[in-house]
C-alpha cells in the first residue's frame, strides 16, 4: 500500500477564480500547509468534457441535489424542487456554461490526506455558509438561493475532488499519467521523516 503522504488530490481554479487574480492565492494556500502540487496546467474545456467530470460518480446527482435542498431548509427556505434530481439537472446546465466561460486552471496536489486537507482549505460548496479563514469563505459570497434565482451555478472559485476514489477517477479524467510529475521537495524531510536529523553545526 502506497504511504499515506502520497495521498493525491484534484483541484480546479474555475474561471472566476482565474478572473479574480485569485490562482496564486490558491496556490499559496496549498503551498503553505505543506502539499506539493505535481500538476498543473491551463486551459479551456467544452461543456462535455464537464459533464463527464460531474457524472463521474454516478452518486453525485442525488447527493448534490439532496446537499441543495438541505442548504434551503437550514436556512428556513424552501428549495426550488423537492426532486434532487431535478435540482442538478438545472445545476449541470449551469455548471456547463460556468466552467467552459473562460480558462482554468487544473492541478494536482499530493501529501498526507491530501484530499481532506484541501477540503477543508477550500470550505463548503456554498460560500454563504463556507466557514471565514476557508477560500469560499473568505474570497467570495454566492448562495444557492442567488445562483438558483438567476438560473446559474454556484461561484464559488473552485472545484476539490470530495474522496480519494474521486481524485483517482479526476486525475485520469484531466490528466494524462505522464503530465503527473513524481519528484521530492527538500522540505518533505522535516514534514514527513520519522527522524529529523542533520540540522546543527555545519
Ligand atoms: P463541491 O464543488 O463543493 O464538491 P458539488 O459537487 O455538490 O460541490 O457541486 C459541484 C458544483 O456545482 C459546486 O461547486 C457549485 O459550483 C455547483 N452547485 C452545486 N449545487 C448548486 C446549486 N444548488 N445551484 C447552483 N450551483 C450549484
Ligand atoms: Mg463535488
Amino acid at each position: 500500500m502506497a504511504h499515506l503522504k502520497e495521498e493525491r488530490t484534484f483541484v480546479i481554479a474555475k474561471p472566476d477564480a482565474v478572473q479574480r487574480g485569485l490562482v496564486g492565492e490558491i496556490i499559496k494556500r496549498f503551498e503553505q500547509v505543506g502539499l506539493k502540487m505535481v500538476a498543473t496546467k491551463m486551459t479551456v474545456v467544452t461543456p462535455e468534457h464537464v459533464e463527464q467530470h460531474y457524472t463521474l460518480d454516478p452518486e453525485w446527482r442525488r447527493v448534490t441535489g439532496e446537499k441543495t435542498i438541505e442548504g434551503y431548509r437550514k436556512k428556513g427556505l424552501t428549495p426550488p424542487s423537492e426532486d434532487p434530481l431535478e435540482i442538478t439537472a438545472a445545476v449541470l446546465k449551469g455548471l456547463k456554461a460556468y466552467m467552459t466561460s473562460g480558462p482554468i486552471v487544473c492541478m494536482v496536489w499530493e501529501g498526507a490526506h491530501a484530499v481532506k486537507i484541501v477540503r477543508k482549505i477550500v470550505g463548503a460548496t456554498e460560500p454563504l455558509s463556507s466557514d471565514m479563514g476557508t477560500i469560499r469563505g473568505d474570497y467570495v459570497l454566492d448562495s444557492y438561493q442567488m445562483a438558483d434565482t438567476d438560473k446559474r451555478a454556484v461561484r464559488n472559485l473552485i472545484h476539490a475532488s470530495g474522496s480519494v476514489k474521486e481524485a483517482e477517477d479526476e486525475m485520469a479524467h484531466w490528466f494524462k499519467p505522464e503530465e503527473i510529475i513524481d519528484y521530492k521537495l527538500v522540505q518533505e524531510q522535516i514534514v514527513y521523516a520519522p527522524e529529523i536529523d542533520g540540522l546543527l553545526g555545519k
